[in-house]
């Protein structure tokens, strides 16, 4: 008995003449992303992606990887046998044997593509239904609430049975949103914003600004980690790290202190600005959201995003936090989100920071600056640091 696993498509079975294109991407990225678990064959049919084991595999290892790749609505594992009702019963009996003697009641749920098939799928329901009662009669059948559900598919190539799947990750595949940067802060909203957009298929390049001495080795890691968390979701990553303590401290020296947040939020968009058009990404994504703090009211927004002409993605701005903090335990970011580290965002903040800043107003201060200059040192000192799960 060889057990597999079935990945249902969710949003690509949509998408029409490109279809192909994302079943594609999606079979591509299930397969790196289980090729450490073992060799896998993986092809795709009716809405299915099959993943069948080639020799000796991690099955559990491979099914907990599939379902963590976007694309994919749900999964199961599955036994395929013959077309016969017969071989279909067998194959119940003894590969949800154990399940089916721990459990109290039970339905059997058919599905029947392969319209040659001589039963319809409420007969073979019966049929199958039927002869487990007989093999065993602890058993209740209970069509409405059952404790345990029977599924049996029978396709082109074989009939397959299995238990009820698992809801996967939804989404689209990575790879077909498109490309975008992502700042990525220490925090607990940035790694959620980014996870939702490559949820969406967006591949992401993720910038992160560090000011030492300011903020410590300690941050540092904490981000790096970060992102490490996120590559299940995401892929592999780089983080390009830009120095941002010089422009920090000329900021402090030369501008109001009530629009220091906000001429600072100026520069991380400059400067991811300008690593998105050097990677040829098409937008930005911040974790910002509406009111969560002074630099993210409407107004703030406007100023911070007039010095790009990207599109800026913030996928949480409608969000409440508790919502976001639900997605980040969810993702498996929160318990290093919270751990206590400065972020350069903590370091020199106004006491009094503008709510509602005028973008001439913030041009006019910058003009004492050398914006240019400032950018284009931070951006040649960059690290890039590729991390992987
Ligand atoms: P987070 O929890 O993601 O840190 P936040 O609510 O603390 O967000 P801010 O500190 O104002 O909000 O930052 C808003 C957004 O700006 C972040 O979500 C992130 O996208 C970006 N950002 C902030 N600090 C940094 C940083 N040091 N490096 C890169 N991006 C940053
Ligand atoms: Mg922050």
């Amino acid at each position: 008995m060889q057990e597999m696993i079935l990945c249902k498509l969710g949003e690509v079975v949509l998408k029409g003449l490109n279809r192909h294109s994302f079943e594609m991407k999606l079979m591509s990225n299930i397969r790196r992303r289980t090729q450490k678990f073992g060799k896998f064959k993986i092809y795709s049919r009716q809405s299915t992606i099959y993943v069948e084991p080639v020799g000796e595999c991690d099955l559990d290892g491979a099914f907990a990887a599939c379902k963590q790749v976007f694309g994919i609505i749900a999964v199961t594992r599955a036994v395929p046998c013959e077309k016969t009702k017969e071989a279909i019963l067998e194959t119940a009996k003894t590969y949800l044997g154990d399940v089916l003697r721990s459990t109290r009641s039970f339905k059997v749920e058919s599905k029947r593509s392969d319209k040659t098939f001589p039963l319809g799928s409420i007969q073979l329901s019966q049929w199958v239904g039927g002869y487990l009662h007989e093999a065993f009669p602890h058993l209740q059948v209970d069509v409405h609430n059952p404790e345990f559900t029977v599924y049996l598919e029978v396709r082109e190539d074989a009939a397959y049975v299995h238990a009820p799947a698992e809801p996967a990750a939804g989404g689209l595949p990575l790879g077909m949103g498109g490309s975008a940067v992502s700042l990525l802060s220490g925090g607990i909203d940035s790694p959620v914003a980014s996870y939702m957009m490559a949820k969406r298929g967006v591949v992401l390049e993720m910038l992160h600004f560090a000011s030492p001495p300011y903020t410590s080795q300690a941050a540092r890691e904490k981000v790096l980690q970060l992102a490490r968390e996120l590559t299940p979701w995401c892929g592999r990553l780089t983080v390009h790290i830009v120095p941002f303590t010089e422009i920090q401290e000329e900021i402090r020296r030369c501008c109001p202190e009530d629009h220091f947040t906000l001429i600072m939020r100026r520069f991380m968009m400059r400067l991811a600005d300008r690593m998105a058009k050097e990677f040829g990404c098409h937008a930005l994504v911040t974790g910002e959201c509406l009111g969560q703090v002074a630099s993210q009211t409407m107004q703030a927004l406007a100023v911070s995003q007039d010095v790009t002409d990207l599109p800026v993605l913030r996928p949480l701005i409608g969000m409440d936090k508790e919502e976001i903090v639900r997605i980040a335990r969810h993702i498996g970011t929160f318990d290093t989100s919270i751990l206590p580290y400065e972020d350069c965002c903590t370091v020199f903040t106004p006491r009094h920071p503008k709510t509602k800043p005028h973008v001439e107003d913030v041009r006019e201060m910058e003009q004492a600056l050398d914006v240019e200059g400032l950018v284009e040192k931070a951006w040649a000192a960059r690290e890039a640091v590729k991390v992987r799960y």
